[in-house]
């Protein structure tokens, strides 16, 4: 009746003859819905994997030896690779990591000699002795060489035929390359008293991924952006010197072979036990003793690994050895004699991690965990990360429950490190700082993920959207934009913008559990984290990821009135920051008590002024916005209104 009244009210007023148009504006507020792509049967709108959601396969045995004289590798491939998709492919990518190391690649313009990123000056590359298809049956069966188009550290392949939707390819190749000493601190060597020591990763040609999204994914390996890579089983031979310990991504599947009885049987202790017990002492490192007897100068060590979308090893003759267990999985540290003596602690840190995340998060699914100490600073692999041997105390700590939190993202959850980063450091960074309460009890985040000091470094104005690809962020400040900014956002939603963890975990497991092996896009985690929490956060996901917008939340003035109904205060309050907030209040009375209020960030839908209005009951001497200091705001000078 109501609304009928009106309509009838509004038609009766005489039309208005306008002298020139009306202002006509689109949405331009910062609650305006984020446009992102258009969900479908493959990808859909609430975020899940759809019905028609589809990924390739590329299932690799490896037969690879190293060279010790030579630094080098020499490894003969085959991959099995699966079309999934509705596409019929005519060729495939694959991705010559180690071609970074040519004199002329795009990387080696880019990083300057000295940079982490870099070879060093190192010149190498891949050489790729053959590549062929194999045919097993039929009028065709053989090897048919195919032709093949370089391109840095891609290579297109031409199959041979059409590979049709649902179609199976199996290729076969042999390559081998030199270890650059400083493999853009992903991989490399050191030598150590004891020998070298070896540390492999982007050791074996690799097929690209090729999604729905972009089809194949060919951005180049320049170093500072990651990997994109297919999920797979892998059957994996090294072959090294006998002195060697080899450890490696997988199981080991001929332990009688490369360990002797006492190892075996140590290792078995260990994967039932809580804490951590030595597979091979620091006495013991480089006797004779600590390798099965046998004549031939080298020894083969054979790996099984289901799901991954890698593999890496690390090789040495002087490794200690320990190791304990954690939900059925060993967790187990590499490290020479000369790493930092806290490393002795490393297995009791892997193990804190992996039980932690799998608490919290998502259950670890693999096997094993491994902690090598080596030259690499920081890099994981699936099962297996590198960490610098000098770290210790909370540096090594740190180090360790950074990358072993990998192992959740990008291992499980398979998203794009090219280009998203932010998927995997980012979140990973989160993660981290929940792992770091839990195991040095501390009351609050030490470093990454505090709101406030993540507010310095936007006052500084060097800010860059998170959403850049890896590579075309400020080398300089990729740890702050792709680790810091990202788990900082994520701290301040579950804490302070939500201020509801139980919500936002359940979210955040949810995501996890949809993109298990999958390769989410930045939509597909954005939509299931709102269809999760039942929030818009359009204007969240774009002020913090797309844009370098800041939070500044300001108390312009307090008035009073006061009537028969008592005493009333409007507080007018202001966000000159293009990044809206949530508002959190202290209202100060002249009579020495306070109120706390928490205001909703749809204060804001009508424009950055606000008018809160309520009832007092003693005059407002102080107003202050965001006591505790939760919310990143970058001038905190204007937060507090004093009565004059
Ligand atoms: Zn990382």
């Amino acid at each position: 009746m109501l609304a009928l009244a009106l309509v009838l009210a509004a038609l009766q007023q005489p039309a208005a003859v306008p002298v020139t148009l009306p202002p006509q504006v689109g949405d331009t507020s910062p609650f305006r819905r984020l446009v992102l792509a258009a969900p479908g049967l493959m990808r859909e709108g609430s975020g899940m994997p759809g019905p028609r959601y589809w990924q390739q396969r590329a299932d690799y045995t490896i037969r690879a030896s190293l060279d010790t004289a030579t630094h080098s590798i020499a490894g003969a491939e085959t991959i099995r690779y699966a079309n999934n998709s509705p596409d019929t492919l005519r060729y495939l990518w694959l991705q010559l990591d180690q071609n970074i190391y040519k004199a002329s690649s795009r990387g080696a313009s880019l990083n300057p000699t000295d940079a982490r990123f870099a070879g060093r000056g190192f010149e190498g590359g891949y050489t790729i002795e053959y590549l062929r298809a194999v045919r097993r049956s039929g009028q065709a069966a053989g090897r048919i060489p195919l032709a093949t188009t370089l391109n840095g550290t891609m290579m297109r392949a031409e199959l041979d035929r059409p590979l049709a939707p649902g179609g199976r390819a199996e290729l076969e190749l042999a390559y081998r390359f030199e270890v650059p000493e400083h493999g853009s601190d992903r991989m490399g060597r050191e030598q150590f008293p004891g020998g070298w020591l070896y540390e492999i990763a982007q050791w074996y040609p690799r097929v690209a991924v090729y999604d729905d999204v972009r089809g194949w994914n060919t951005e180049q390996y320049l170093g500072q952006g990651e990997f994109y890579l297919e999920y797979g089983d892998f059957d994996v031979a090294i072959t090294v010197p006998r002195g060697f310990l080899v450890a490696a991504t997988g199981t080991l599947a001929n332990p009688l072979q490369v360990l002797t009885a006492t190892q075996r049987a140590r290792l078995a202790r260990a994967v039932r036990s809580d804490t951590t017990i030595a597979i091979v002492s620091k006495a013991e490192v480089g006797q004779a003793a600590t390798r099965p007897a046998g004549a031939s100068p080298t020894l083969t060590w054979h790996f099984t690994a289901k799901n991954v979308r890698d593999v890496a090893w690390a090789a040495a003759a002087n490794f200690i050895w320990d190791a304990s267990g954690y939900d059925g999985a060993l967790i187990q540290s590499f490290y020479p004699p000369e790493a930092n003596p806290d490393w002795a602690r490393s297995t009791e840190y892997a193990r804190h991690s992996i039980k932690h995340y799998s608490e919290k998060w998502f259950r670890y699914p693999y096997p094993t965990a491994i902690n090598v100490a080596g030259p690499v600073g920081g890099m994981e692999y699936p099962m297996i990360v590198f960490c610098g041997y000098r770290a210790g105390d909370r540096g090594l700590f740190g180090v360790t429950t950074h990358e072993l939190g990998h192992e959740w993202f990008p291992m499980v959850v398979g998203s794009n490190e090219r280009l998203y980063a932010w998927m995997d450091e980012g979140f990973n960074s989160f993660i981290n700082i929940y792992s770091a309460l839990a195991f040095y009890h501390d009351a609050t985040p030490q470093g990454r993920g505090v709101p406030a000091q993540w507010a310095q470094f936007a006052a500084s104005g060097q800010d860059e959207p998170p959403i850049l690809a890896a590579d075309r962020v400020n080398p300089r400040l990729l740890g702050q934009i792709e680790y810091n900014k990202p788990a900082t956002g994520l701290y301040l939603l579950r804490q302070h913008i939500l201020a509801d963890t139980a919500r936002f975990d359940a979210a955040f497991r949810e995501y996890i559990r949809r993109w298990a092996y999958r390769h989410p896009t930045p939509a597909d985690f954005f939509r299931t984290m709102e269809d999760g929490l039942g929030e818009d956060l359009s204007w969240f996901w774009r002020g913090w990821f797309y844009r370098t917008d800041v939070v500044d939340q300001a108390v312009d003035s307090v008035r009073t009135r006061t009537d028969s109904t008592g005493t009333t205060a409007a507080l007018f309050l202001s966000s000159p920051g293009a990044l809206p907030m949530p508002v959190d209040l202290r209202i100060g009375y002249a009579n020495g008590a306070a109120d706390d209020v928490r205001l909703p960030v749809e204060i804001w839908f009508q424009g950055n002024r606000y008018v809160y209005e309520r009832k007092v009951p003693a005059e407002v001497v102080k107003v202050q916005i965001d006591p505790g200091q939760n919310f990143p705001d970058v001038r905190r000078g204007n937060n507090v209104w004093v009565k004059p």
